[in-house]
């Protein structure tokens, strides 16, 4: 195919990686798409009309070269694709299946708006990136020169913290991950559900950092396991990527009822059955929806991978209720629609007030339907109590209304370390440094839950202000001396 051969968004229509249906994938925990094949993605990135202000890639955050990558995927120079993708993202097949590309790239591409249907940008960055791993084109992480005088301790390996970890292995610099779990990944592995990221995507990436020589210490809690005095005694620089894990909780009564559970926990323990880990809190009943009538409180993702997790492990039913309506949740359209194909039932406009028990265990959500007001801050309507009660039959009622910071500098016994009033790390705009010399932060933990592009993002940038300040340091020594 020739150069020439794009802009064929009039000829060719979008088209979406074929979904397995509702009724094939709602037992098991596989992707639900199947992946694109060579003249599907040829084709779909064909109707690129290579925009000379390309507003795909200016709603990327990693501002990937999305045209150019496209246009070379039509031409068939899959090869030089893959390294152009890879060129700006450290994980562009993980991006690429979870981004909610309709808030991204996709819902900003040019031809979206003209109403011809965006660019399937997400799956042809998928495709590309999963057909160089075939190819073998995924080479291991080279070293640029040896700079292991100097040591790096990233306390999270979570999408923020493994991409600073490559990036500055590639520098050649002496890297150490710590992470509290046994295995890294942070949410791409315990929260995100396999229907959406397998699992085996994450691990062959783990492989490969781990290949580059980074050392991994697993079951390692910062704030138990050591101190941040005795870390930052250990390594030249530090950065802590460790995401947001306070599940937020609504005080109601009844909240403390068996059967109340928090999402986190909940995913977890499902994505360590997955792992085939011995998981007793799976195994006693209290993280399993097996033939429970599932009531999942939320409107975020992390909402939408709770039900779409009851649905697979066999529940009775599976309501989500929110306290907005459709228009105005913060998950992803996709995510709600891939949930309804599934048999969830979203009751809308309802917010729970108690939780009735029989014996201690929960057997209905009880609380008021809303009416939406005016829009709040983020522009999404608030929500007002609309007057009339209603009532839910649950077995298992699982809470997902969000996450906020832990107390970091209670945690690591540094109170001097600079939280925002949300709890979130204060890190300096540009060098991404805290108030403490040589302690970066990057991810979640400094913008409160957000996203996997931007966790990527972070870690890439706060690799090139980690490598500055360690020249810096270089330099200084070199002078002193
Ligand atoms: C259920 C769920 C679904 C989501 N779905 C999507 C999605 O579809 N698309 C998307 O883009 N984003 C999604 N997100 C958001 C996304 O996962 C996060 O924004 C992203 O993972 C943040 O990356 P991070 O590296 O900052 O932190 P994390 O991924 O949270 O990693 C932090 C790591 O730090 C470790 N850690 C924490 N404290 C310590 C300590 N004291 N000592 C040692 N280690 C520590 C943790 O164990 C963890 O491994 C989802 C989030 C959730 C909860
Ligand atoms: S990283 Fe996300 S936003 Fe950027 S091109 Fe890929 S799918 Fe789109």
């Amino acid at each position: 195919m020739a150069a020439s051969d794009m802009l064929k968004f009039t000829k060719v229509d979008q088209d979406y990686p074929t979904k397995r249906p509702a009724g094939e994938r709602d037992d098991d925990f596989l992707e639900i798409s199947r992946p694109f094949i060579l003249e599907k993605a040829e084709a779909q990135s064909s109707r690129c009309s290579q925009c000379g202000v390309p507003f795909c890639q200016v709603h990327c955050p990693l501002h990937n070269n999305i045209p150019d990558w496209l246009r070379l995927t039509a031409e068939g120079r899959l090869q030089e694709a893959w390294e152009m993708a890879e060129s700006t993202s450290t994980m562009p097949e993980i991006c690429g299946r979870i981004c909610p590309q309709d808030r991204l790239c996709e819902g900003n591409c040019v031809i979206e708006q003209s109403g011809h249907g965006a660019v399937t940008i997400g799956s042809v960055e998928k495709f590309v990136t999963e057909n160089a791993w075939e190819q073998g084109w995924v080479k291991p992480i080279s070293i640029l020169r040896d700079r292991s005088h100097r040591s790096v301790g990233i306390i999270g390996a979570g999408p923020a913290g493994l991409t600073a970890a490559e990036l500055l292995r590639r520098k050649g610099y002496k890297v150490t991950v710590y992470d509290r779990h046994d295995r890294g990944g942070g949410l791409l592995t315990y929260g995100i559900p396999g229907f959406k990221l397998e699992k085996y995507v994450v691990g062959r990436r783990l492989e490969r950092l781990e290949a580059s020589g980074i050392e991994f210490k697993y079951e390692f809690e910062v704030g138990t396991d050591a101190t941040m005095d005795q870390l930052r005694s250990r390594h030249d620089a530090i950065l802590i990527a460790t995401g947001v894990y306070k599940a937020r909780e609504l005080q109601a009564p009844g909240v403390g009822s068996g059967g109340v559970i928090k999402a986190l926990d909940y995913l977890i323990a499902s994505n360590r059955k997955g792992f085939g880990d011995e998981v007793p809190g799976f195994d006693d009943g209290t993280f399993n929806a097996e033939g429970k009538r599932v009531v999942v409180i939320g409107g975020g993702d992390t909402a939408m991978d709770c039900v779409r997790t009851a649905v697979r492990q066999g529940a009775t039913s599976v309501k989500c209720l929110y306290r907005r309506d459709r228009a105005n949740m913060p998950g992803s359209a996709r995510e709600v629609a891939n949930a309804e194909e599934e048999g969830v039932e979203f009751v809308w406009l309802t917010s729970p007030a108690a939780f009735h028990d029989e014996g201690g265990q929960v057997s209905s959500v009880q609380g008021t339907r809303m009416k939406l007001g005016q829009p709040g801050p983020d522009g999404r309507r608030e929500p007002e109590p609309g007057g009339e009660d209603f009532r839910e039959d649950a077995d298992l009622v699982i809470m997902a209304l969000g996450f906020s910071p832990e107390d970091l500098p209670q945690m690591f016994g540094t109170p001097d370390l600079g939280v925002t009033r949300w709890g979130t790390l204060r890190a300096d705009h540009k060098t991404m440094m805290t108030s403490l010399d040589g302690v970066f932060a990057a991810g979640d933990i400094v913008r409160g839950a957000s996203l996997v592009v931007w966790a990527v993002r972070d870690g890439r940038d706060v690799a090139k202000t980690m490598h500055e300040y360690l020249l810096a340091m270089d330099a200084e020594e070199k002078a002193a001396a």
